[in-house]
């Protein structure tokens, strides 16, 4: 049985780490593929688990020689996924993940026309503003300028929601992990005939709403929030000025 190539992108700390984390404690035959990059590890994060660590002279090297499947310049280093992730996953016969941004996803669709790609969206700037300063408290590294960096590039990388087959709002983590459990079995079922052992009308049912096509309604009050659907055709980016106000849901 061939595998699926999943591929999920979202604006970083909008949750895509948890909730592929979660989804592998649920499903089995998910691989993750482990990125190599330029950028330092950051609070736990051990060599070989979350990336591959290494030098921008070294990933050169690694570029020249073809090693990368696609690779991008992400907040000022290096990200790539290679090539052998994908070749070990084939010829297991799992799926593979890819966690990429948006320029790597646009790589990888044109070579691989059939990998299903999500996009998880936070449900609004200031849960993402949250959600980034909670991660890097938890860290014991609050990078002020890095923070608003990411911040900043979160509306520009949202535009690009319409070139994926789903979308994610990861507002309530346990429904984001079942809408995200469901699109994979849904996945499995249509193109490999894989039949959804429980409940499978209600998978179906789930993984549908979370097409891209079904998904306007849904949408329209996070492209609001992030500015996106502004009817001055303006980009404004609704903060505001207290850091600490805003409640995230609880995980
Ligand atoms: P990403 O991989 O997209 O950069 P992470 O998975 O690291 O994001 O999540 C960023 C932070 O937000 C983490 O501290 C994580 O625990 C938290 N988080 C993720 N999803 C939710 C959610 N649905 N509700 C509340 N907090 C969340
Ligand atoms: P972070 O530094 O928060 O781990 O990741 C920053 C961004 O780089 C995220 O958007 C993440 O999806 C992206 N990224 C991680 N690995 C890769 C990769 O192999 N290729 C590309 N193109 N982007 C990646």
């Amino acid at each position: 049985m061939a595998g699926i190539l999943f591929i999920i992108s979202a604006p970083s700390g909008s949750g895509k780490s948890t909730l592929v984390s979660e989804l592998r404690k649920q499903v089995t035959g998910v691989d993750f593929s482990i990125s190599w990059t330029t950028r330092q590890p950051r609070g736990s994060e051990q060599n070989g688990r979350e990336y591959y660590f290494t030098d921008r002279e070294e990933f050169e090297r690694m570029i020249a020689a073809g090693e990368f499947l696609e690779h991008a310049e992400v907040f000022g280093n290096y990200y790539g996924t290679s090539r052998r992730s994908l070749d070990e996953a084939r010829r297991l016969g799992h799926d593979l993940i890819l966690d990429i941004d948006v320029q790597g996803a646009l790589q990888v669709r044109k070579t691989m026309a059939e990998a299903v790609s999500i996009f998880v969206m936070p449900p609004n700037p200031k849960v993402l503003r949250t959600r980034l300063r909670n991660r890097s408290r938890a860290e014991g590294q609050v990078n002020e300028a890095e923070l608003y960096r990411r911040l900043s590039e979160a509306s520009k990388e949202i535009e690009n929601y319409g070139e994926y087959s789903y979308i994610l709002v990861n507002d309530i983590l346990d429904r984001a992990v079942a809408q995200l459990e469901a699109i994979v079995l849904a996945e499995r079922f249509y193109r490999n005939g894989e039949p959804i052992a429980f409940r499978s009308g209600r998978v179906l049912e789930v993984a549908a709403a979370c097409r891209q096509s079904n998904s306007q309604e849904r949408l329209k009050p996070v492209l609001e929030a992030f500015g996106i659907l502004n009817p001055s055709g303006q980009q404004q980016l609704n903060f505001d000025d207290d850091p600490d106000d805003e409640q995230d849901s609880p995980e």
